[in-house]
């Protein structure tokens, strides 16, 4: 049998949202359950995907099929489309599986044309409604359906509103409606060059093709990618009988939630308008009345509504989002769905559900999004401050929460200006090791170059900060201590403000309101997820400040410690310096015992911080010149304080040059070259656990992490050291103390031969920023400037780098863990890339049996729920 395309409202259910999209699915079950819902049809999701398919045309077939369900809604209503006395209209409105902003959204009135409209005006015997319906249809079908622009026709509303002298659309009479559908079309044809389509059937098809066509737009891409919804889902299409909530004050229209959608209280909300249609209440233009004055307006309606909202929310247990319109003081559902709600209100709606008795505790974790969380830990904005403020340009939502604060274009001012008090937002061309500590004490951090992985992304993340990456739009002029966006000039002090949950960013001081963590529905919610997560929630952390933020939101341990990000503070950066100008190993000892007492300081504080849980430390990862300046003032500064020659320090540097960096003199290979320093790193992890073991109340068992190994024998060479050296200290200590020595698996070849790594390797942590650049052979923090042109040409649908690629990169992980797992069964396996905080990336470790992952302090709780949706939705066994 061939395919069927197209389903009446009276032949599905709310199961078949994928064929259905929601709103199809959804008015299906209204009508199973025999709610008042005008009746329709839907043209499925397949029949989107089959228009693509086809070359942007919808087939022969499909049309026979919207035809026949055409005639049949004709013979439900008893009246024809197009006809001139009588004519049947409908409305057509998208609806992808996920409800999906960005699309195109609903035309009204459609069937109307100059001859029935006639017949509509005699029929209701209202020719205002007639003639302000058929207006209304020129507008939205010229504005969604051909791309004409909004503004001119509110334009023409405004003049014909001024000749008469009045102001409210409600002042316009029968005239000034037919006057005005004669000026839209008049203007419709001077842009198109044809008149407007008098052909009911045309325009359908056309408003069809609007929609699918509207599946592929700008804003539906960037939203689907933001969300990870896949292209090829499709959006569905409803054609609707219409009803009219404009034909006087006995008829209107609203939305109405059956809950608050702010902040989750039990209460029908909502807002209606009298004599409107559709738009009106989120136009907008007039203020809409809320919807307990229903009560009293319309006290039979609004006891239907209040029940069949009722019945809703508890067959469909969450809660719903309705649009409703009254015809002459009859009620109709048009659209019911579960509501978007905040952060706040989704932890309370759903633990309230619980103790309703409507849903389960693990329902009850399964219906909160992990990455709304977010929202409830970092500062937001005002939201009422927000709607005022001017988006003057956009980049990448590299770390979310909300910042405000004056300009600054270095970490040194960053630093000035926030020990006179000031709040200051660092604007950088990108970041680099050295910013560390403006980045730590600015509000926002906005830099025009790299992507996720960039520096300024990660190291933003770790410390919770706002930060928005890769806006390429700006110029930046850092000896002028300015820079240009959108047209305008922006100087040292100037207020700007972030969004990083949206990447968008402001010209302007924006108010901010601190987090909501207090409540106490966070706290049931995230035990309930914590009850059924398998897999462990440990944090990447380098700093006991970091750390005891980590275990305040549930991390349980440390996942990765980047040791590197300690040796840029002050004395030690000199340390490192002098270790790295040295010409002989005994002079880089002698450097390296300068550190020594810092890292272990570093370390014993981490230790207290963590309270005993396991801490994995990393050995220095990224290559020695990082640490080196750049700028000749610096060179001659560093000089100086090294008591060396500039020539002497130029050189060094010159022959630290590498042509990729990344994929140079870092790592384990650090280590090959300069065993001392994996020395004097594991003399710090084993010093500083023993003094912390002996103070009596934690029992240190240090983990210590080989970055970047691709070779067993390189990992065996480090691994011996470590060993050594530690067997040493220990034994010499007289103390009982067990460690790890375990390895990053972040180059494909460690992967690819993770059995004969996993001899020397007591656990494996998968380094997926890293595993990702390399298994793609492309720059983690360059990857951003061309990778937009994979996402328009659907060559990617989202940021490897955000969401971890399963299909290559995830099937060396999974290669990885079966040859570990070979080698040594009980061999402990983990994330620490920035994948380890990303919900389906966790989805997706929980299915290759992963015992741990770990990320961000910030983005622990999202880990902890997605675990926890992860292990409800496939649990496996233990
Ligand atoms: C990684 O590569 O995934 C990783 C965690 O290490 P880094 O980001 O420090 O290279
Ligand atoms: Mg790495």
């Amino acid at each position: 049998m061939a395919k069927k395309y197209v389903y009446k409202f009276s032949e599905g259910n709310k199961d078949m949202r994928e064929l259905l999209g929601g709103k199809g699915a959804n008015l299906a079950e209204m009508t199973l359950a025999g709610m008042p819902v005008p009746q329709g049809f839907t043209i499925t999701t397949e029949a989107c995907t089959q228009y693509y398919t086809d070359g942007k045309q919808i087939n022969a077939d499909i049309q026979a099929e919207i035809a026949q369900c055409m005639t049949w809604l004709e013979g439900e209503n008893g009246k024809k489309f197009g006809d001139s006395s009588d004519p049947l209209l409908v409305s057509v409105r998208s609806g992808a599986r996920a409800s999906m902003p960005g699309m195109m959204d609903t035309i009204l009135n459609l069937g109307l044309n100059d001859v029935a409209v006639e017949g509509f005006a005699a029929k209701t015997g209202n020719p205002r409604f007639a003639y302000d319906s058929y207006r209304r249809f020129i507008q939205m079908f010229s504005d969604v359906v051909m791309e004409l622009s909004k503004k001119r026709f509110e334009e023409i509303i405004d003049e014909v509103k001024a000749k008469k002298g009045v102001t409210q659309d409600l002042d316009l009479d029968a005239d000034d409606m037919k006057q005005l559908s004669i000026q839209f079309k008049e203007f419709y044809k001077k842009e198109k060059g044809e008149d407007f389509p008098q052909d009911p059937k045309v325009q359908l098809m056309e408003a069809v093709k609007a929609v699918f066509r509207s599946w592929d737009n700008p804003r539906a891409n960037v939203y689907r990618r933001m969300n990870e919804i896949p292209y090829d889902w499709g959006t569905a299409v409803n054609v609707q009988s219409m009803v009219f909530g404009n034909t006087g004050n006995n008829s209107g229209t609203g939305v109405a939630f059956t809950r608050n959608p702010a902040t989750g209280e039990k209460a029908l909300f909502g807002e209606y308008l009298i004599n409107a249609q559709g738009e009106d209440v989120v136009a907008g233009v007039r203020t809409p009345s809320p919807i307990s004055k229903l009560k009293e307006e319309m006290p039979e309606v609004y006891t239907q509504f209040a029940e069949i909202a009722n019945r809703l929310e508890a067959h469909y247990k969450d809660m719903q989002d309705m649009e409703f319109t009254i015809q002459d003081r009859k009620l109709y559902m048009l659209q019911t769905r579960n509501g978007k709600r905040t952060a706040a209100a989704a932890l309370k709606v759903a633990v309230d559900l619980v103790d309703e008795g409507m849903i389960s505790e693990k329902e009850a974790v399964l219906r909160v999004e992990p990455k709304q969380l977010d929202a409830l830990l970092h500062p937001q904005f005002d939201a009422a401050a927000l709607k005022k403020a001017e988006v003057i340009g956009k980049g990448l939502a590299a770390s979310p929460g909300a910042a405000c604060g004056r300009v600054v274009f270095s970490a040194e001012e960053a630093k000035e200006w926030h020990e006179r008090g000031e709040k200051v937002i660092l604007v950088r061309l990108e970041t680099s090791p050295e910013d560390i500590e403006g980045m730590q004490v600015a509000q926002g951090i906005l830099t025009v170059r790299g992507g996720m992985t960039s520096h300024a992304a990660v190291v933003a993340r770790g410390m919770g900060t706002c930060c928005v990456s890769g806006c390429g739009e700006i110029v930046v002029n850092y000896e002028k201590k300015q820079f240009e966006l959108a047209g305008k000039t922006y100087c040292e002090g100037d207020w700007i403000s972030l969004d990083g949950s949206t990447g968008n960013i402001y010209g302007e001081a924006v108010g901010t309101v601190p987090a909501d963590v207090g409540s106490g529905y966070f706290g049931r919610l995230m035990g309930w997820a914590d009850q059924y997560r398998q897999l462990e929630v440990y944090t990447n952390a380098d700093t006991p400040k970091d750390a005891a933020q980590a275990r305040k939101f549930g991390a349980e341990g440390i996942g990765l410690c980047r040791t590197e990000h300690m040796f840029f503070e002050g004395e030690r950066i000199k340390a490192m310096r002098e270790m790295i100008v040295a010409e002989s190993e005994s002079e880089r000892r002698k450097a390296l015992a300068k550190l020594l007492p810092y890292q272990q300081g570093d370390f014993e504080g981490i230790y207290e911080a963590m309270e005993g849980c396991p801490v994995v430390i990393r050995f220095l990862d990224p290559p020695l010149h990082e640490f080196l300046p750049t700028k000749e003032a610096d060179i001659q500064e560093i000089a100086g304080e090294l008591n060396i020659t500039v020539e002497k320090l130029k050189n060094v540097i010159a022959s630290l040059h590498e042509f990729n960096p990344m994929m140079g003199h870092r790592g384990c290979r650090l280590a090959v070259s300069y065993p001392e320093i994996a020395e004097m790193q594991t003399t710090a992890v084993i010093n500083a656990a023993i003094a912390v073991t002996k103070k009596g109340v934690y029992k240190i068992s240090p983990n210590i992490m080989i970055p970047l190994t691709g070779e067993v024998k390189e990992l065996k060479y480090v691994r011996d050291i470590v060993t050594s050296t530690a067997d040493k200290i220990i034994k010499d200590a007289g103390i009982d103390m067990t460690y790890e020595v375990g390895t990053m698996i972040e180059i494909p070849r460690a992967a690819l031969t993770a059995d004969e790594i996993a001899k020397e390797a007591d656990f494996f942590s998968f380094g997926t920023n890293d595993l990702t650049q390399m298994t793609f052979g492309f720059s983690r923090d360059d990857a951003g400037k061309f990778l937009n042109s994979y996402y328009e040409k659907k060559i990617y649908e989202s940021d490897p780098f955000a969401h971890l690629d399963q299909t290559g990169v995830g099937k060396l992980v999974e290669m990885a863990v079966t040859l570990g797992r070979k080698t040594r069964p009980n061999i402990h396996l983990g994330i620490c890339g920035e994948h380890g905080g990303d919900p389906t990336s966790v989805e997706f470790c929980h299915g290759v049996g992963l015992d741990y992952v770990s990320c961000s302090p910030f983005r622990v709780p999202i880990a902890r729920l997605a675990a926890a949706q992860a292990a409800i939705k496939a649990p496996r066994a233990k």
